[in-house]
């Protein structure tokens, strides 16, 4: 049914859409002086984004600017994101040699896009050379797997992926691997199996973070107990604001902290509002729509599918029939986490480009958005500094010498 609007109330809709353009407008460049400076004289790290699934097709050109989408270079440039954790990801149903090939081709992709642009992009796979490559003005350009299954039960899979410079691992995606549990799928090991608590050890040599964004709980606990060094959870939030098994709980946040692990607060609006995620649950025939459609206009493409679901999700927000939900909801996971867990042990991981962002954070040049919210919140300038990235760098840089550690010890 289409719904005929008599000309005036079209007129009228009109001149308040573009009065809330304004406004939405003015809000964004109503960041103050000072949010401003302690944003971009900040290291800005992300820990997790989906573009690579952009670069699979090679048409995507980073360095161009992008109506679609929310990561690119001139828009992490305008953003002040300085540091971004390219994520190598294939669905959990894909396994042995063919998800390694896989992951592969997407950590050569990444390699590549960086290679493309040596002015502006820096590969880095350690803290201090982060720190570098903001001293020239350049993005560092890292990667983090993200699910085991694609080391095929192998550490051998897993020693290449971090000689070609994958600086994190997510224990599993949204399925279970064969031998660690994953927050979505039926308990199949009981958390991790005595070689999951070996890809830990492993990991922990090789100083590749131990990232447990999506793992089970149980998984969760396993992990704690076995690494020896701290572990992030580079894309979850908190579970007390949102139920959702993909969020950490209060307890597990502050056990992640006492081990000197970081959560990184993910931006997607089904992590972020209690509300949107009811919704969902009340009408599954939305996400039914959105995928059949997302199928129908991208196929395999999973690049295409990731943002064709992020725009499609708008327009159900738009149409009413899903909440709409403000950026200010990361501020406050980020405010919770804080409380819980300590300072210094949040920080960002937008899953940008890999989920449905929230009204006022579409894409990276949003970014100051949050420096502002978090001083106007009474945050110091130092602590706003930690959450940005700091204590991002400062987990990298104790893995890496847990690393080093252990190689010493096993050479002995
Ligand atoms: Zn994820």
């Amino acid at each position: 049914m289409r719904i005929e609007m008599p000309r005036i109330l079209l007129k009228i809709a009109l001149c308040l859409a573009t009065a809330g353009l304004l406004v939405a407008g003015v809000k964004s460049d109503d960041i103050s002086a000072r949010a401003k400076k302690l944003h971009f004289s900040s290291i800005v790290v992300d820990t997790h984004d989906d573009t690579t699934q952009r670069f699979l097709d090679g048409k995507f050109d980073i360095g161009a600017r992008h109506d679609d989408g929310s990561i690119d270079v001139p828009r992490m440039r305008e953003g002040g994101l300085d540091a971004i954790f390219f994520s190598i990801w294939i669905p959990s149903k894909v396994t042995g040699p063919e998800a390694v090939n896989r992951a592969i081709a997407q950590i050569e992709a990444v390699r590549e896009q960086a290679l493309k642009h040596p002015k502006e992009l820096a590969l880095a796979t350690t803290a201090a050379e982060v720190r570098a490559a903001y001293k020239q003005g350049k993005i560092a350009a890292l990667m983090g797997v993200e699910g085991g299954h694609m080391i095929n039960s192998d550490l051998d899979v897993l020693r290449k992926f971090a000689s070609l410079g994958v600086r994190y691992m997510t224990l599993t995606h949204s399925g279970n691997d064969e031998w660690a549990d994953s927050s979505t799928d039926k308990p199949a090991h009981n958390g991790l199996t005595e070689f999951g608590k070996d890809v830990v050890r492993e990991m922990n040599r090789l100083g590749v973070m131990v990232d447990i964004s999506h793992v089970s709980d149980k998984t969760f606990y396993d992990a704690l107990e076995i690494s020896r060094a701290p572990m992030i959870a580079s894309h979850s939030s908190c579970r007390a604001l949102c139920d959702v098994p993909r969020n950490m709980t209060d307890q597990m946040m502050k056990d992640l902290a006492a081990k000197g692990g970081v959560v990184q607060i993910n931006y997607h609006v089904g992590f972020l509002s209690q509300e949107f995620r009811d919704a969902e649950k009340a009408n599954p025939e939305i996400n039914k729509a959105i995928a059949q459609e997302v199928q129908k206009r991208c196929g395999d493409n999973e690049g295409c599918q990731l943002i064709e679901g992020d725009r499609l999700t708008r327009e159900y927000v738009e149409q009413g029939k899903l909440p709409r939900v403000d950026f200010t909801k990361i501020i406050e996971h980020i405010d919770h986490a804080v409380k819980v867990a300590g300072v210094d042990h949040v920080g960002l991981g937008s899953d940008f480009d890999g989920a449905n962002m929230p009204y006022g954070m579409e894409d990276a040049t949003k970014l100051p958005k949050i420096t502002d919210a978090l001083l106007k919140r009474g945050f110091s300038e130092g602590d706003v500094k930690k959450i940005l990235g700091e204590s991002t760098l400062r987990v990298m840089t104790e893995v890496e010498r847990v690393g080093r550690e252990l190689s010493r010890q096993q050479q002995k």
